[in-house]
This record gives C-alpha cells, structure tokens and sequence, in this order.
C-alpha cells in the first residue's frame, strides 16, 4: 500500500482533519479495520450474510425493452434494489457491523438525515442484537416519522437532536460526541464513503461487491467488459462500489451523476467538511451551501474523497440531470421494465436515457439501481398530481 493510501489520501483529498480526541478513534477503528479485512474468517463471515441475509449476488438485468425503445447501446441494469431492505446500503452496514462484533463493540450509533441509513443500520443491529442508538435532526424526525417508526419496530433508539438547526450536520455533532467519549465500546456506523479516514476506505471495501460481480456477469453474459458504467452519486458509496473493480479498466467509461441542485462535483472546489478534504460546495460566506435534491440521499454538500480525485484525474466523468429529467425517468424505467427506481437511481437512468442512443448497438452500457422507488412513489405521486 501507498503511503498516501495509507494516511486514507486521493490524490490531495481525504486525510483526516479531526480533533486530536477523535483521532484517537479513527486511528483504532483503522488498525482494527486493516487488521479484519483480509481476514480469511472475516470473509467467508461476511459473504455467508450477503448470501443468506441480502440475496447476493443480485441479477444484472438485460433491460431488452428500454435497449429497443432507445435504440442504441445494449442496457443492463445491476439490481442493488433486490438487495434485503432495497438498496445498495445494506452492503456496507453489514460489513461494518461485523467489524464491530469483531472489535467487541456492544453498542453501534449512527446519524441519519431522511432516515434510510438510520433504518439499514437498525436492521443490521436487531440481526446482530447490537444496541442501537440512531441520532437525528428533531426537524428531520417530524418530517420522517415513518422512518423513526421503522427503527424503533427494529429495537433502535432514536435521539432526535435540537440543537443547533436540528439538522442532519446538528445530529452528526451529537454522534461525534458520543463516539469520543465511548469509543472503546461503541462502533460510528457511517454511511457513505465520506467522512475522515478509514471511512471512504473501508465503505469503498465493503460498496466493492458491487462490481465485483456486474464485472463476472456482464464477461460470463457478453464476454467482454461494458463500454460505460453509470450511477447516482450522493456522499457517493453507490457509485464507488460500482466503479471499484472498474477503475484499472481505461476502456470502460465511469460517470457518476447528480442532481444539479447539488451539483458538488461539477461546481465544487477544495475544502475540508466533516473531517476530510474534498469538493465542496461552499455559499458566498463560505460555509457548504444549502442543497436540494428530490431524492433526499442525494442531498449532501461534499463528496466522497476518491470521487474528487477520480474528478481531478480525469478518470471519471460528473454530470448533472434536472428534476424533469429524473421524474421522466422514474417512470420510463417503471413502464418500459416493469421496475419503480428509487429518485435516486432514476439520476442515473435518466443520463443513461440520453448517452444510450448516441452510442452504437454493440456498446454495452451498465446502470446501477441503487434502490427501489417503493419509499418514493407517494412523493412522485404529489410531484406528478401537483
Ligand atoms: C442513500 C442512497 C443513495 C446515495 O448515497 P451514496 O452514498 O451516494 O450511494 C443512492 N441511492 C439510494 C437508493 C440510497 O438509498
């Protein structure tokens, strides 16, 4: 490994940029990390769940319908939506909670904004019979009952948070709190791949399974690698897991997506946010800027380390959709395939809509549905009746 690597550097972006308590945490976490992951126990542990408790591998549907109708490259869709509470984040927290058994923690904590890491990390722990203790924005656990009432049927605790704004960054300070006065015996379950080293890391490690398999299929399927890989980035763990095994391929074109009321990569410049350096999007006084996006995963200021300087190098692409864009294919996806995306994974399909036909029929384009849209329909619902 890299001594750049190691200190969790990609390129200039990543490191950590923390109290020296909080360190102290991260350094442990990182050597308890280093030392698991490889682990051949640890693996055949690992991989015994994602087969018997998410239903990995998932299939990478030919979409033969969206191909014909678009009529240009051949679609193919890696289905993280079929995974154990649909989506692609159960990968990760399901890793992490292992470390954490492994590491002797008794109790997880986590921060949640909408409520969807809240709810995977809830599931995992009731598996596990972790205490859970989820922290919240007070604001967000009013406009998310629903899914405070899912992590409390898991056996979680939810903490709503009102200092501050009583906001996602508010509940973030809390879990950080708690984590440095009880590190020895606490596991942070973070959800994204961002976050102050090992975090982008090991969530990229645990996100990889991703293209671990599409890259079996789609060579065991067409015998050949895809020509473009696409998918939604948020704090962007979907989309490194879908590039992971893809990156040293320079034939295959790696484009991440966004909404572009949050458009950190195209519009984002250095700077250091919760704890690591990366794109960001700052306002006129220089805090992060306020983002909006209709799929509230994807609604983060920052950026995942590696995707800044996968940006910077030049090895994969950003692009931005407009709201329009993703409603049109929210719902091309649901009549052409029979499958409802998440908003999220609709950022991807709707670029995917517009790269397909420009591309010749013997191209091979890959989207990854990082989650069902089942949690999103009433939304659209509103969107669409408005
Ligand atoms: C949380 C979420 C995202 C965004 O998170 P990333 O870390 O960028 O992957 C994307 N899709 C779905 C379905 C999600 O739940």
């Amino acid at each position: 490994m890299q001594e750049t690597e190691k200190k969790g550097f990609f390129g200039s972006f990543g490191g950590s940029f923390i109290p020296p308590e909080l360190q102290e945490a991260m350094d442990y976490l990182t050597e308890q990390f280093e030392r698991y992951k490889d682990d051949p126990v640890f693996r055949e542990e690992l991989a015994y769940y994602y087969r018997e408790y998410v239903g990995r591998e998932n299939p990478l549907t030919f979409a033969k319908h969206l191909t014909d109708k678009l009529g240009g490259a051949k679609i193919y869709l890696k289905r993280e939506d079929l995974n154990h509470t649909g989506s692609h984040k159960i990968n990760n927290v399901l890793g992490q909670i292992l470390l954490a058994k492994r590491m002797g923690a008794r109790r997880v904590i986590a921060e949640t904004g909408a409520g969807q890491h809240g709810v995977a990390t809830a599931t995992v722990c009731a598996m596990f019979g972790m205490e859970c203790v989820i922290y919240m924005g007070e604001e967000d656990t009013r406009r998310q009952a629903l899914n405070v009432f899912r992590m409390e049927l898991l056996g979680a605790k939810v903490v709503p948070v009102s200092k501050g704004q009583g906001r996602l960054k508010d509940a973030v300070d809390e879990a950080l709190n708690d984590l440095v006065a009880n590190y020895r015996t606490t596991f942070y379950l973070l959800g994204s791949a961002v976050g102050p080293h090992p975090f982008p890391t090991m969530v990229k490690h645990f996100q990889s399974i991703i293209s671990e398999e599409s890259k079996q299929q789609i060579l065991a399927r067409e015998g050949r690698l895809p020509d473009a890989v696409i998918a939604c980035v948020g704090g962007g763990s979907n989309a490194i897991g879908s590039f992971a095994h893809y990156i040293d391929e320079p034939s295959v074109r790696l484009i991440g997506v966004e909404p572009d009321q949050a458009p950190t990569l195209t519009e984002g410049v250095p700077g250091v946010i919760h704890g690591f350096k990366c794109l960001v999007l700052l306002d006129e006084e220089g805090e992060p800027r306020k983002t909006y996006s209709i799929a509230a995963g994807l609604d983060y200021p920052g950026i995942g380390p590696e995707h800044s300087h996968l940006k910077e190098s030049g090895r994969a692409e950003y692009v931005t959709v407009t709201n329009e864009e993703v409603l049109e294919a929210f719902q091309e996806l649901s009549r052409t395939e029979g499958i409802i995306p998440a908003l999220e994974s609709a950022h991807a399909v709707a670029y995917a809509l517009k790269l397909a036909p420009t591309m010749e029929h013997d191209r091979i384009l890959l989207i990854n549905i990082s989650g069902r849209g089942d949690k999103d329909v009433e939304q659209v619902f509103h969107m669409l009746n408005k």
